[in-house]
C-alpha cells in the first residue's frame, strides 16, 4: 500500500474543505471498499480524511413521510430500521442481499453508493482499464465478461455497478444531498451515477470535495408492496448477476403505482420508465409482466459471455411482479 496521511474531520466544514484543498486527498467512512483498493494499489490518495465523527448517522424520519438516511449510517442500521422495513422493503432486503454482517456493520449510505466496481481488471492494475487509467483500453470487451453490464454500456467500459442499495433507491426515486465549495445541493438518485461513455473513470456527478450528506427517500406509499430479489453464484456473499427492485400499486383492479429497477445489468443502477409505464393503468396479468420485462431489458448489448443476463433479468422482473401482482 502507497504510504498515506490520515486526518479525522471533527466539523462538517473542516472535513470537506481539507479534501477541497487536497486535489490527492478523500473521504473515508466505514472503508471496505476504498482500503480494498488502497491496498491492491488501485487507489492512492495522499491524504484520508474519515468523515466517521461527523454527526451524519441517523435516519429520520421527513416531513412527507419519507425517510432521511445520514450518509454515515450503517447499512445494517438502515437495514434493520423499523420505518425502513415497513415502507420500504425492498430497501431492507436489498441491503441485507449485500456483502457480510460484518460487512454491513461497517458500510455506510454515502460509502456504498460511492463504492466502485468489481470488475477484475479494474481489480488488477497489470491489466488495460480506462476506468482505472484512462486511455488504455478495455481489457473486458474481449476477455471474461461473464459478469458484465449489458445495459449503458460503452465501448470503453462495460463495468456493472455493483451495489444492492443503488438499485432500490433508484427504484425509490431518492434524491442524494451533498455539501461543496458553493454550498448544498440535491441531485436526483438516477442522475447521480453517470454512464460510462468515453470517460468511464468519471463515475458520479459529484465534484471533488463535494460531501454526501444524506440519501432522501421520498414517501412512496406503493414501495409497502416490495420486493427485491438478487441472483448470484452463491446463495450469499457474492455480487449480483442480475437482481431486480420493484414496487407494486395495484387499486380496484388497476396497477396505480409501478416501480422498477435492475442491477447486476448496468453500468448504473438502472430504473426503467418504459418497463413502469407498460404496467401503469393495466391490470395484473402474466402477458403485462412479460411485456414489462421486455421493455425493462430492450436495447441490451451482450458481449461474448454474459449474454445469458439478459433472459435471466427478464425472467427476474416477471417473477418480481407475479409475486407483488399475486399480493395485491
Ligand atoms: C467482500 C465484499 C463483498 C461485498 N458484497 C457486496 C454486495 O453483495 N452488494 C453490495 O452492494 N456491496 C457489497 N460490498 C461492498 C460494500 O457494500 C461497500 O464496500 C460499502 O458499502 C462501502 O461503504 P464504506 O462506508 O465502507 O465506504 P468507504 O470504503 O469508506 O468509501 C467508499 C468510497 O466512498 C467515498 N465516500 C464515503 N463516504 C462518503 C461521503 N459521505 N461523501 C462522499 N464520498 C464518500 C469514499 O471516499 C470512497 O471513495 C462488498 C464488499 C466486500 C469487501
Ligand atoms: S469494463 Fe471498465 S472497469 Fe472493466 S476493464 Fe473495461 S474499462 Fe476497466
Amino acid at each position: 500500500m502507497n504510504p498515506f496521511q490520515y486526518e479525522q474531520a471533527q466539523e462538517l466544514n473542516s472535513g470537506a474543505e481539507r479534501v477541497l484543498r487536497t486535489p490527492e486527498a478523500t473521504f473515508l467512512a466505514g472503508g471496505t471498499n476504498l482500503l480494498d483498493l488502497m491496498k491492491l494499489g488501485v487507489e492512492k490518495p495522499a491524504v484520508l480524511v474519515d468523515v466517521r465523527k461527523l454527526p451524519l448517522a441517523q435516519v429520520e424520519e421527513l416531513p412527507d413521510g419519507g425517510l432521511r438516511l445520514g450518509a454515515l449510517a450503517r447499512n445494517s442500521d438502515v437495514a434493520f430500521h423499523p420505518l425502513v422495513k415497513e415502507r420500504y422493503p425492498l430497501l431492507s432486503q436489498a441491503l441485507l442481499a449485500g456483502a457480510s454482517a460484518q460487512l454491513r456493520n461497517m458500510a455506510t449510505v454515502g460509502g456504498n453508493v460511492m463504492q466502485r466496481t468489481r470488475c477484475s481488471y479494474f481489480r488488477d492494475t497489470s491489466t488495460r482499464c480506462n476506468k482505472r487509467e484512462p486511455g488504455t483500453g478495455c481489457s473486458a470487451l474481449e476477455g471474461i465478461n461473464r459478469g458484465h453490464a449489458v445495459l449503458g454500456v460503452s465501448e470503453a467500459c462495460i463495468a456493472t455497478h455493483p451495489s444492492d442499495m443503488a438499485v432500490a433507491l433508484a427504484a425509490l426515486g431518492a434524491t442524494v444531498r451533498v455539501k461543496g465549495e458553493k454550498g448544498e445541493r440535491s441531485i436526483p438518485f438516477t442522475d447521480f451515477h453517470l454512464l460510462p461513455g468515453t470517460t468511464p473513470q468519471r463515475e458520479t456527478v459529484l465534484e471533488h470535495g463535494e460531501l454526501i450528506l444524506s440519501v432522501d427517500v421520498p414517501a412512496l406509499p406503493a414501495a409497502k408492496q416490495s420486493l427485491y430479489i438478487k441472483v448470484r453464484d452463491r446463495a450469499s456473499y457474492a455480487f449480483a448477476l442480475a437482481s431486480v427492485a420493484a414496487a407494486l400499486e395495484v387499486k380496484n383492479g388497476r396497477i396505480e403505482q409501478a416501480r422498477l429497477a435492475l442491477g447486476g445489468v448496468g453500468t448504473k443502477p438502472w430504473r426503467v420508465p418504459a418497463a413502469e409505464a407498460k404496467l401503469v393503468g393495466q391490470a395484473p396479468s402474466p402477458e403485462v409482466f412479460q411485456a414489462a420485462a421486455a421493455a425493462a431489458v430492450e436495447g441490451a448489448q451482450p458481449r461474448e459471455h454474459n449474454g445469458f443476463k439478459v433472459e435471466l433479468a427478464r425472467r427476474l422482473v416477471v417473477r418480481a411482479l407475479t409475486v407483488l401482482g399475486g399480493r395485491s
